[in-house]
């Protein structure tokens, strides 16, 4: 019986045979490639590691989002990127940015086609409060670049103390305060971050400061400081930094490190001489910059901050009282002095929503567009009307070059952008959002030789991901993400300019984040692998 149906199935032989011969046959007259082992080889370029070794000629193959082989004449990837002559490097790291938008612009476009691959977001004290629900929106959205973040302080304090928040927490407050950092915290935050020129964090004390940070300091995070001073005040805003990190034993980072105003100017040696020395005391103090010798926030700093207590009826209260008003003036005249300067021609007008039309103007032309005056005084009413009707973003044109150079060169400087995720087109803002990565590449390193090509890439990938503690990323090796990009250092430049912000940057080539193109032969491809990156809890 066994047998027979051997038979019975032996009928079926001859057509096994045949399927056999006819594949054997096509194999003979039509070779099968071998099978990808790679789902995509980056192949044949100048490999820059990230930690600041000379480049290396290898293939790169990636396997399920990680670099699975770096060598010579790797197998087939499913997809094949030629990187002949170009340079290849892990994917660039802004550790300072306002991407919160990024919600509504997932591409990111501004910062992929510069060769970003993570973002940071959180920083000058103002973040998202609830970082977990926000990550857990970001994974369902789905993003082009990592995104990572920090707790604001500002945040945290605005939502401790409600509206009142020019004095010093209760108990109460502190403690909740506390929760809301140590949630955070457990949610993933990389650090808290502070903005201590911007309200409500202008009123900490730095006891308050210290005490905060000693729950960052539990789970190994970071403490970035937009300090109060970055000019006249500079070394008591530093000074501060140094006590919180002592007070609270937390690693700190100088946030967008910079010397406002003229009389300034020159001074980079000697900070970082301050910095050295507190790291020889065995602080833990790094720092980023963005390579522009303008800033941007809001035209509301250079009205006095006790002048804008207590929201819009505190501020037009006082406008109203022609003393207060009249001190106001005088303040602001004071503070314009003491930079050496008697006019406001060094101030641009990015964003206004109230008058859109002074978007791209300066302070004295905006002042003669709507008040038909452009001396002092009108500059001074346009800031103080601004202000009141909503304020408006600015470009601040304060900063040294040669300042600029000295910090950039410094070992422990990384890079950070300070801009948020760009809507293409839109006012005219500052063009580091553009820009900032591109045009290390290309004019410190390539036009002015400040930098080496492998320094200014370990600025943007191992220095990052060590000092903000961001896993298996910011180095090309075996079993790390693969964030990779592909740019050719005879061409990458910015061409976003502060007249014509609106300009992506040239000569990045690929950008994979996750393993998957992010930026394919210089265009966007739409992918969104991406992920929201969770500093992992100390074991
Ligand atoms: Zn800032």
């Amino acid at each position: 019986m066994q047998r027979n149906r051997r038979v019975g199935l032996a009928f079926d032989l001859p057509s096994w045979c045949m399927l056999n011969d006819m594949l054997a046959a096509s194999l003979l007259t039509l070779p099968m490639p071998p099978p990808p082992r790679y789902d995509l080889v980056v192949r044949d370029g100048r490999v820059l590691d990230g930690a600041g070794n000379p480049p290396f000629r290898a293939d790169i193959g990636v396997r399920r989002g990680r670099i699975a082989a770096i060598g010579q004449r790797l197998g087939p990837g499913r997809i094949e990127v030629n990187a002949r002559g170009k340079i290849v490097a892990p994917g660039f790291i802004d550790v300072h940015t306002h991407g919160e938008d990024i919600e509504r612009l997932p591409l990111a476009e501004n910062f992929i086609r510069q060769g970003v691959t993570t973002i940071i977001l959180g920083n000058c004290g103002e973040s998202r409060s609830d970082l977990g629900r926000y990550f857990g929106v970001l994974d369902r959205t789905g993003i082009a670049p990592n995104v990572a973040s920090l707790i604001g302080h500002g945040t945290v304090r605005g939502r401790a103390m409600g509206g009142s928040f020019s004095r010093r927490p209760t108990d109460a407050e502190m403690d909740k305060m506390k929760g809301l950092v140590d949630r955070a915290m457990r949610a993933g935050a990389l650090g808290m971050s502070t903005g201590l020129i911007y309200q409500p964090g202008v009123f900490a004390t730095t006891e308050e400061l210290i005490e905060l940070s000693r729950v960052v300091a539990r789970y190994d995070g970071i403490y970035t400081s937009h300090m109060r001073s970055e000019g006249n005040a500079i070394l008591a805003a530093l000074a501060e930094v140094f006590a919180v990190a002592e007070g609270a034993g937390v690693r700190c980072e100088v946030s967008h490190i910079k010397l406002s105003g003229n009389n300034n100017w020159g001074r980079a040696a000697e900070i970082l001489g301050v910095i050295a020395g507190a790291r020889a005391r065995g602080l833990d103090i790094t720092q980023d910059q963005y390579v522009y010798t303008a800033s941007s926030t809001t035209l509301s700093q250079l009205v006095p901050q006790w002048a804008r207590v207590g929201g819009a009826d505190g501020y037009r209260a006082r406008l109203a009282d022609p003393q207060q008003k009249g001190t106001i003036v005088e303040e602001m005249k004071a503070a314009l002095a003491g930079r050496g300067k008697d006019t406001y021609d060094w101030v641009t007008i990015t964003s206004c929503q109230s008058d859109p039309a002074l978007n791209g103007r300066s302070i004295p032309e905006a002042a003669r567009q709507r008040i038909g005056k452009d001396d002092l005084d009108a500059q001074i009413q346009l800031i103080l009307d601004l202000h009141g009707a909503g304020s408006a973003g600015a470009v601040f044109h304060g900063i040294g070059e040669e300042d600029l150079q000295v910090f950039l060169k410094h070992p422990n400087t990384m890079i950070g952008s300070d801009s948020g995720v760009r809507e293409f087109g839109k006012d005219v803002p500052h063009p580091r959002g553009y820009g900032a990565f591109a045009r290390v590449l290309g004019r410190y390193v390539r036009e002015l030789g400040v930098l080496s090509l492998e320094d200014a890439v370990r600025k943007m990938t191992s220095l990052p991901a060590v000092t903000f503690r961001i896993e298996d990323r910011g180095l090309i090796r075996e079993r790390m993400w693969a964030d990779l990009v592909v740019f050719d250092p005879d061409t990458v430049t910015d061409r976003a300019t502060f007249r014509e912000p609106h300009q992506y940057a040239e000569g990045i080539d690929y950008v994979l984040i996750n393993g998957v193109p992010v930026v394919a032969d210089g265009k966007p491809t739409g992918a969104r692998p991406g992920k929201t990156l969770r500093r992992r809890a100390p074991r």
